[in-house]
């Protein structure tokens, strides 16, 4: 009977890599034999991974997929703490390449059967005698297996070189670990039918090594480069946005500031518009319009600042003395932000770091003493203009009715010139 894999044991074997990484979160990945990086694609969403690289002899392949690596638009709108970065090589696993030293964990998934013999060897040097990565899983086929593929015997794929027994696998593995330094588990993916499993193993086979003396994921430390070498060539290097980049942190806590504080004085300014009609609003069931309140009381004892081009600033709380009149600007203290906004309070790290982080952004207007945000109250030109064309409709003289066709009158001799 024909062996049926669900899921496929191409999938089986990408997602052992990827529940290696989820147990183990090493921060640096590298995936030897990348081809069009499906495995690399899933890996980007572990996010203990801070590095994360592929390699593979042929740059077409990679060339071709290598775009659905690149950020989406969420990565740029919500970005998060965790770093990462990743490069695409072009280059063979028989070559060293010192940018690929040090990593946690190297992953080789349906690759060495690719390679003669001769290469084998090559590729046992470089990866565990020169990378010399915290962990290695090495994934091929397992030749005993093979009888219960239907078709002519041979190898499973026309470029394949050899196609190892367990006990071949295993004698390759454990000579490796000797000269380099390793242990090795062996396991692998895709069941045999019931029955079978022993007699012929798994449809791949999986070495998972780990260096001696590694402890964890550590990274071995490099310090002599008397053999620096730069043998591959680059193809694909793209950095995900982080907070841990200030620009962005700085960015993304602007825009949450700014529509806080326009939240809070729209809030506000519907609260005096109400007691000023008579008609005191009480606060909603909404939490962060209970914040409101809180800063309401917070704020009662809190003298104006006086904002620059010399307009009225209201802070929340204070009496107007003009009180028919709308605030050019509107004052939102920033430990009230920092009380209402839990993002905000989260990505400022401090109430001083947020004030300092927003001082010299052009996007934030702030108070003298940098204590508050200035919001700029929109309602008092809209309302300035209402007064402007009541006051047009009211005046009945000819001086008046003259200069409120000024403009048109201009316009008329514009368009007879
Ligand atoms: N790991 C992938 C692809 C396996 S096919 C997967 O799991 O789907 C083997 C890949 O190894 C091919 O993409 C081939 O181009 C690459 N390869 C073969 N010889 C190589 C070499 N010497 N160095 C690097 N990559 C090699």
């Amino acid at each position: 009977m024909e062996p049926v894999f669900s899921p496929s044991v191409h999938r089986q074997r990408h997602q052992f890599v990827i529940d290696f990484v989820k147990r183990n979160k090493p921060k640096k990945v590298v995936d030897l034999g990348c081809s069009e990086c499906a495995l690399l694609k899933n890996l980007k969403f572990c996010r203990d991974i801070e590095l994360l690289v592929g390699v593979d002899v042929d740059g077409a392949k990679i060339k071709k997929r290598m775009h659905d690596l690149a950020p989406i638009s969420t990565d740029y709108l919500q970005p998060g703490y965790d770093q990462l970065c990743i490069e695409l090589y072009q280059g063979s696993v028989t070559q060293k390449d010192t940018r690929l030293r040090g990593f946690d964990l190297v992953s080789s998934i349906e690759l060495i059967e690719h390679l003669h013999l001769a290469d084998v060897e090559l590729f046992s040097g470089v990866v565990f005698g020169y990378m010399t990565p915290a962990a290695v899983i090495i994934s091929t086929p397992n030749s005993e297996f093979n009888p219960l593929f239907p078709g002519p015997a041979g190898f499973r794929h026309s470029d394949h070189k050899f196609e190892w027994t367990r006990a071949e696998f295993q004698t390759w593995a454990l000579k490796v670990c000797l000269k380099y330094g390793y242990e090795v588990e062996f396991t692998g993916v895709g069941q045999a039918p019931p029955g079978q499993q022993e007699r012929v193993g798994f449809c791949s086979q999986i070495g998972v090594f780990h260096r001696l003396g590694a402890g964890g994921h550590c990274n071995r430390f490099f310090g002599d480069d008397a053999d620096d070498v730069l043998s591959y060539t680059l193809l694909y290097s793209i950095k995900y946005p982080s907070l841990q980049d200030n620009n962005i942190l700085r960015r993304v806590l602007v825009s949450e500031v700014v529509y806080w504080a326009e939240k809070l004085k729209r809030g506000w300014m519907e609260e005096r518009t109400g007691e000023m009609n008579g008609a005191f609003t009480l606060c909603h069931t909404e939490e962060a319009e209970e914040s409101v309140c809180e800063g309401h009381m917070d704020m009662e004892e809190k003298q104006t600042d006086l904002s620059e081009d010399g307009g009225g600033v209201l802070t929340k709380g204070q009496e107007q003395q003009e009180s028919c009149t709308s605030p050019r600007y509107v004052s939102v203290p920033l430990a009230v932000l920092w009380a209402c906004c839990p993002k905000v309070s989260v990505l400022g790290g401090s109430l001083s770091n947020l004030r300092h982080l927003l001082m010299d952004d052009p996007g934030v207007k702030l108070s003298q003493d940098g204590s508050a945000v200035l919001v700029y109250n929109q309602e008092q030109d809209q309302e300035e203009e209402e007064d402007h064309d009541h006051c047009d409709l009211e005046d009945s003289g000819y001086a008046g009715a003259n200069q409120c066709s000024h403009s048109a009158v201009e316009e008329e001799d514009w368009e007879a010139v």
